[in-house]
């Protein structure tokens, strides 16, 4: 499944699971995460990126603004007993592990 960055608008009323939405910090265009909707069950969650306080997860690899090429560390573990769906962002794509 591809790793869709759209914009927000088109986020919020026409994203599909695996879409994803960039993040900025206030004042700067720097990217600070995504918003994320889990590739299994749609649901909405958050990816901070390194170096955002918090952030989890660090691009390794590919464009973050665009998703070209993408890869991101670690693994994306939706931890709930409804989904469980884990795997990984690899070269603009999501992965099940
Ligand atoms: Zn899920």
């Amino acid at each position: 499944m591809p790793v869709r960055v759209l914009d927000h608008d088109t986020y919020e009323s026409a994203g599909q699971p695996g879409d994803v939405c960039v993040t900025t910090h206030h004042g700067s265009d720097a990217v600070a995460g995504y918003l994320m909707r889990c590739p299994g069950c749609g649901q909405e969650s958050y990816l901070p990126l390194d170096p955002s306080p918090g952030a989890r997860w660090t691009v390794t690899a590919g464009d973050p603004r665009t998703g070209t090429g993408l890869t991101l560390s670690p693994s994306v573990w939706h931890r709930v007993p409804s989904c469980g769906w884990h795997g990984w962002v690899r070269d603009g794509r999501w992965v099940p592990c």
